[in-house]
């Protein structure tokens, strides 16, 4: 048999998303981030359902082909931005847009022959990652004004830790409002577009919106806020990880399943085997607990998944038999509720998918 797991695309639900941010951030100009192929939507069937974005944020050069493979013509920002003139070479035939966040970048663009790129000014306001400390922001940005192969119009950036932690709801706002302080401060009086916000942002620091925003995983239905559901910010999943029971198996009172008999029947029960596994991205650390939807409606994982397989609780499923469809997350099962009993994300469970996984568009 082929196996029967899918990651159904719900490209209805990333357009509801995407007019449901521009609602939230009416004066911002829209930059969906499509990185990480997606977040694991594939980037092709997110940027054609997105197609109605202002610009395309990718982590790479090759995605950014990909982006004009498919026709679109807005810009799209490589996040990495470049290191050699090849690269350089590269976002000139693509038209794309770059980061530039290190001084080596600002000699390349100095000495750079060719037609000038379009640059965003990344500074770092606190996450120390990528960035220019704020300290260097003016003579960076000088420097940019005049480097050859930069073109005008700089849009000055900067990226949250901790926007999450939302103004006025969260007891632990304060590194998003320093982070706000010391951009305006390194900003101040430098001409050209801001942009800052990510998803959490853009739900939960309207003061934060600027020119441009740049969500994520807002437009995948997915939240990043500890304890709230994409549901809860009136947006749709976009993703529907399912598959099927291969086996309903009677087992009595006491017995053990699975790899290193974690979990042990406290009666006599039946247990549901989904094909799923960590081979197909769904979490191995998915401890006993973690929700499934058989037959649409609510059970649990339990002893510990494998690479094809899964065991299900059927107390409650009387009628279960082999061939059912089990939801492991998206319709009538929110992503967040299986990324904490996990430990993780929604992200992190989305970008996991694998290759053998069969990709439906709805
Ligand atoms: C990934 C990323 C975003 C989007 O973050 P979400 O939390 O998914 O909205 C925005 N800006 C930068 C620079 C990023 O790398």
């Amino acid at each position: 048999m082929s196996r029967p797991v899918t990651a159904t695309i719900h490209t209805d639900a990333m357009r509801h998303n995407l007019a449901s941010i521009r609602a939230r951030a009416p004066s911002s100009r829209v930059m969906a981030m499509v990185k990480a192929d997606g977040y694991g939507h594939g980037l092709e069937t997110a940027a054609s359902a997105l197609r109605e974005a202002d610009a395309f944020g990718v982590a790479a050069i090759d995605d950014a082909r990909r982006i004009r493979a498919l026709g679109l013509v807005q810009p799209v920002l490589v996040l990495s931005g470049f290191d050699s003139t090849a690269d350089l070479e590269q976002l000139r035939e693509l038209d794309a847009d770059s980061i530039v966040h290190h001084a080596a970048q600002l000699e390349m663009l100095e000495q750079a022959q060719g037609a000038p790129i379009r640059c965003w000014l990344k500074i770092d306001t606190g996450m120390h990652r990528l960035g220019f400390a704020p300290e260097a922001v003016r003579e960076a940005h000088a420097r940019l004004c005049a480097a050859r192969g930069a073109a005008g119009n700089i849009v000055l950036m900067s990226h949250f830790a901790s926007s999450d932690e939302f103004e006025g709801v969260s007891p632990d706002s304060r590194q998003t409002r320093e982070q706000l302080q010391v951009f305006a401060d390194a900003t101040a009086g430098l001409p050209g577009p801001r942009s800052l916000a990510n998803s959490a942002a853009v739900l939960g620091w309207p003061g934060s919106h600027g020119d441009w925003v740049r969500p994520g995983g807002a437009l995948y239905g997915m939240s990043v806020v500890a304890g709230r559901t994409a549901a809860d910010f009136g947006l749709q999943p976009a993703m529907t990880f399912a598959t099927r029971l291969l086996a309903v198996n009677r087992i009595a009172k006491g017995e053990h399943i699975g790899y290193s008999a974690t979990w042990e029947t406290p009666e006599d029960m039946c247990i549901g085997v989904a094909a799923v596994g960590y081979g197909d991205g769904y979490p191995r650390h998915a401890p006993a607990g973690t929700p499934v939807l058989v037959n649409g409606s609510p059970t649990q994982v339990v002893g510990r998944v494998s690479m094809d397989l899964a065991t299900i609780d059927l107390r409650g499923h009387p009628d279960a038999r082999a061939g059912d469809p089990v939801v492991l997350w998206g319709d009538g099962l929110p992503i967040e509720s299986v990324a904490q009993a996990s430990g993780t994300i929604a992200y992190e469970l989305t970008c996991s998918i694998t290759r053998r996984v069969r990709f439906l568009e709805a």
